[in-house]
């Protein structure tokens, strides 16, 4: 009973604090200020027209009695009406007419009788002499008619009687007022009227709320159901208002947050799995010269065989970091003005220039004009250098890579602009647009061998870096950093093209 009773407090709490629910109320509160006012108005506006209305009858009546007394034959006329209708009698029935003296004294009397007369009549009276010509009151009384009490609202009218100057007497005459009547069931009409709309806008109102926060419950359903392991769920709203627009653009950031969840996870099993095979042949090896004696150039070349995939693995940890640096944001680029791209494109030939030598490549520079950019020195000579180390690695030898930098305008701008081109093997054109992307290799397995069968890293001459499929999305990154492009054009044992363009220096001033 105690659980109902709070779950019942629960769910009401969440109901009062809910957007439908104070939607709702504040509608129905400025509907309930708008018909307030809107009854007032009618309220007034109808008592005055309705008071008007009766005084102008009272006002005939009169006119109608002082009319009958000045026909000098009004003793053989009918005064007052019976309950005759069409009758052109002054006085209609309910209605009462009194005479008095000037002193207040009743002479004579028409109509109904009120029950206490003189009471009713000081009272007249007593404001009546206050002014001297018509006036008008509104009474409540109690009355005899036709021997039956009853009480009523009377409207009066009371006029002094003159003769010549002197105060001869009041006449006083009486009819039933429907006003109060008429005004009370006005007033009545209004409120439970008024009530009711409310109520109807109340309720109308929360289900068009409800209605309209439908798809926002879907949202919150929907987030609920999302976790790190499945973001897979998308709201789907069809429709083209403010939420529909809402949840689609809830369903892009799902879509891209999964996209974004999916390369990590991809990115840390491939990392694993580059990381594992180095692993496995130190292992391989070492429990292989352990197993049994060796001689010493065995020996040697297990611990060259270790020291090689150590460095694998210590250049694809470097490389990793890289990317996970660039990735969180936490790469700062040391920005400096006037960076000339040629110097750094002959800054990264120079030290590489060995490793060519040694793999029997030829290193070609071409037109090496001044290119001032905005850039992080570093960054630049590592982008430079991956590209031309993979000109160097993946060409082979009596082949040449050429390096040259230039101006270009693309319509808009001018660009500091730098080609990397080889008469290597080529790229197959299925796989140049996976190209950067990480880990990709167009041919692992050669790539591999390639590294292995490069000279001992004992030597002084610096081996190329064994291929783990990150050296290009590196070189994107850096590129992109920099706000600029990178295009790849190969043909198959034709050679490979790597274009970069860099805003200069002078345009982004
Ligand atoms: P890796 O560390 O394997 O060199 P990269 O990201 O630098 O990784 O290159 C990705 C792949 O692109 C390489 O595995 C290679 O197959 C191919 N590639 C890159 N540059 C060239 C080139 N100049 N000539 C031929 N193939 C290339």
């Amino acid at each position: 009973m105690k659980r109902v009773s709070q779950n019942l407090f629960k769910s009401l709490a969440l109901f009062y604090h809910s957007i439908r629910f104070r939607l709702t109320l504040w509608f129905v509160l400025i509907l309930a200020f708008v018909l307030a006012a809107f009854s007032a108005f009618i309220y007034f506006a109808q008592a005055r027209d309705l008071q008007i209305d009766e005084v102008g009858q009272m006002q005939e009546k009169f006119a109608r009695v002082t009319a009958f007394f000045r026909n000098p034959d009004w003793q053989n006329l009918t005064l007052s009406a019976t309950n005759a209708p069409g009758s052109n009698a002054p006085l209609q029935s309910g209605d009462l007419m009194i005479l008095t003296d000037m002193n207040g004294q009743t002479i004579q009397s028409w109509g109904v009788s009120p029950s206490n007369p003189n009471a009713l009549i000081g009272e007249l009276v007593s404001a009546a002499s206050q002014r001297h010509d018509l006036n008008i009151y509104e009474q409540n009384i109690s009355y005899t008619n036709n021997g039956k009490q009853a009480a009523g609202d009377y409207l009066f009218i009371i006029t002094p009687v003159l003769g010549g100057d002197h105060l001869l007497g009041f006449l006083i005459i009486g009819s039933p007022s429907n006003l109060n009547n008429q005004l009370r069931r006005l007033m009545l009409s209004l409120f439970f009227g008024s009530l009711g709309m409310l109520v109807i806008a109340f309720l109308g109102g929360l289900w068009l709320a409800d209605r309209a926060m439908r798809p926002v419950k879907a949202i919150t359903q929907t987030a609920r159901t999302i976790s790190e392991s499945d973001l897979s769920r998308r709201i789907h709203l069809s429709g083209r208002d403010e939420l529909a627009q809402l949840a689609g653009t809830f369903d892009d950031m799902l879509g891209r947050l999964q996209s974004a969840f999916d390369r990590q996870r991809r990115f840390v099993a491939d990392a694993s799995h580059e990381l594992r095979t180095p692993l496995t042949i130190i292992n391989l090896e070492v429990g292989r010269v352990l197993s049994n004696r060796h001689s010493a150039s065995e020996y040697q070349k297990a611990l060259q065989t270790v020291d090689a995939e150590g460095a694998h693995m210590s250049r694809l940890v470097n490389d990793l970091m890289t990317l996970a640096r660039m990735d969180s944001g936490q790469t700062v680029l040391q920005m400096e003005d006037d960076v000339d791209l040629s110097d750094v494109a002959v800054e990264a030939v120079e030290r590489l220039s060995p490793l060519a030598e040694h793999q029997n490549v030829k290193l070609e520079v071409g037109g090496m004009p001044e290119l001032r950019v905005r850039g992080d020195r570093q960054s630049l000579i590592q982008m430079i250098s991956n590209l031309v180390e993979n000109g160097i690695k993946y060409s082979g030898a009596n082949q040449t890579v050429k390096i040259e930098t230039q101006t270009r305008h693309n319509g808009k701008k001018d660009l500091a602009f730098l080609r990397i081109s080889d008469t290597g093997p080529g790229i197959s054109p299925d796989h140049l647009p996976k190209l950067f992307d990480r880990f990709y290799r167009v041919d692992a397995a050669r790539t591999r061998d390639a590294d292995e069968d490069s000279d001992s890293p004992a030597g002084n001459t610096p081996a190329p870096s064994a291929g783990s499929g990150l050296g290009l999305s590196i070189v994107a990154s850096i590129v992109q950093m920099h706000g600029g492009e990178i295009h790849v054009d190969s043909k198959v044992n034709e050679g490979t093209t790597f274009e970069v363009t860099l805003p200069l220096q002078s345009e982004t001033r």
